[in-house]
């Protein structure tokens, strides 16, 4: 059994998990859509009523944003205990453990 401690510190990393994996997610979706939006207007000089310019304005800003969604996942996935990144070495996944039983820095228990 994990003291109430370990537990408050499990239950903790595995917000910041949760919070990493949708900032992933989100970026993924935004990226597709920002190059989808290229895609689409590469033949087209006015889309939907849209020029062109102005689609590929809103197709970067998706894309820069989705860029900066996945840096702040990826920023606070950290452990409760030495607030280090959880970096591994096997099982990667830009570089971060997705489900480390232990922090890699200082062995504190992250998974129940
Ligand atoms: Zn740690």
């Amino acid at each position: 059994m994990p003291t109430q401690r370990e537990q408050n510190i499990i239950e903790e990393f595995q917000r910041r998990r949760t919070r990493m994996m949708h900032s992933f997610g989100f970026c993924i979706l935004l990226i597709i859509l920002g190059l989808f939006i290229l895609q689409v207007i590469d033949n087209r000089p006015v889309f939907l009523g849209i020029s062109l310019p102005a689609w590929k304005s809103f197709a970067a800003v998706q894309l820069v944003l989705g860029v900066v969604m996945a840096v702040r996942g990826y920023w606070q996935y950290r452990c409760p205990v030495c607030e280090e990144i959880v970096k591994g070495h096997d099982k990667y996944y830009f570089g971060v453990l997705t489900d480390p039983e232990r922090c890699p820095s200082c062995r504190s228990k992250l998974r129940e």
